[in-house]
């Protein structure tokens, strides 16, 4: 295979990524890592070392760049694994229960207790009050 075709694709990525995080589109982390992890192959079968330490460098900001889009890797954890439970007043003044990632109704004091949905598994963060 013509490795160089690799270095191509990888321009590709960069050219997109590039256009997408200049219009603060996250997705432009995705094509600029892309971009680095071929040119990081392209790097070790050419045997350019110094293009496989800068594109290492550069995928790892990269990654940096995701994480920090989220606001830290707590909250991108939170916002992948774990969800919060909505809290609606009905005009009587009781409240019913909510999950807030599969929206299924949620009943029973134990399980709104145990902050975990029964039915799609997501951990509840909070309670939000809708
Ligand atoms: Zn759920």
């Amino acid at each position: 295979m013509n490795i160089d075709i690799l270095g191509w694709i990888g321009n590709i990525g960069f050219i997109v990524g590039s256009f997408l995080i200049a219009r603060r589109d996250i997705k432009g982390f995705y094509f600029f890592g892309l971009g680095n992890l071929l040119y990081i192959f392209v790097g070790l079968f050419t045997g350019i070392y110094s293009l496989v330490l800068i594109s290492i460098y550069l995928l790892t900001m990269n990654i940096y760049g995701i994480v920090n889009w989220y606001g830290g890797i707590k909250k991108l954890l939170n916002k992948r694994f774990a969800s919060y439970l909505e809290e609606v007043l009905d005009e009587d003044g009781f409240s019913r229960y909510f999950c807030g990632k599969c929206k299924s109704r949620i009943q029973g004091e134990e399980n709104i207790k145990k902050k975990v949905c029964p039915i799609c598994g997501i951990k509840w963060v909070r309670v939000e009050l809708i």
